[in-house]
């Protein structure tokens, strides 16, 4: 079995899950966001500003598949951007190249974890609106994406190792390490 890849909003939990999980499987883990920043020089906010947008969409679909990488049989977990779902051929590439599992979490929690997070906060605003309404409105277009990409939907307001136990009794394969 290949790549096992994260997909869902921000702050749904997909670096901290994708860690973890890495950890358990003995595998290593990147993540889409972090590749991109670190081959760049750049962050994801300067980017945005150099690029727009759509500069930024091309250069995380890059990512992706830079970091599936070949031999595709290799296993490791791929944490990806909130976006990365709004093309429809990297859903497609994920689907083929693993497994994907969608960490869905209810606007409220996710924007709770946003304003606690000063990091998270610091991303650019897709839409600068007030954060429940933001990401209330990013979920309602992202949600039927993030469901057509995964082949699995896990509970992203459980504890990060309730997560990882499901994704992997879902995988059938029990944990490397304790
Ligand atoms: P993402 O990579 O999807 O944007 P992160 O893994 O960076 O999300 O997590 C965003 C914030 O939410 C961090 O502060 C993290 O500690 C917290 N967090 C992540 N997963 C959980 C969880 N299952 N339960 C509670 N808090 C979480
Ligand atoms: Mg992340």
């Amino acid at each position: 079995m290949a790549a096992i890849f994260l997909v869902g909003a921000r702050a749904a939990g997909k670096t901290t899950v994708g860690l973890e999980l890495a950890r358990l499987l003995d595998c290593p883990f990147t993540d889409t966001d972090q590749h991109l920043c670190r081959r760049l020089g750049r962050t994801v906010a300067e980017v945005v500003a150099d690029e727009g947008w759509p500069g930024f969409r091309a250069r995380e679909s890059e990512a992706l598949r830079e970091v599936t990488g070949s031999p595709a049989s290799d296993r490791k977990v791929v944490a990806t951007g909130g976006g990365m779902v709004l093309d429809p051929a990297n859903r497609s590439f994920m689907r083929e190249r693993g497994t994907v599992f969608y960490l869905a979490a209810p606007a409220e929690a996710l924007a709770r974890r946003l304003r606690r997070d000063p990091l998270a906060a610091q991303r650019p605003s897709l839409t600068g609106l007030d954060m429940v309404e933001e990401v209330r409105q990013v979920l309602a277009e992202r949600h039927p994406l993030y469901e057509e990409a995964a082949h699995h939907i896990l509970d992203a307001t459980a504890q990060p190792a309730e997560i990882c136990a499901a994704a992997l009794r879902l995988l059938g394969m029990p944990p490397s390490r304790a």
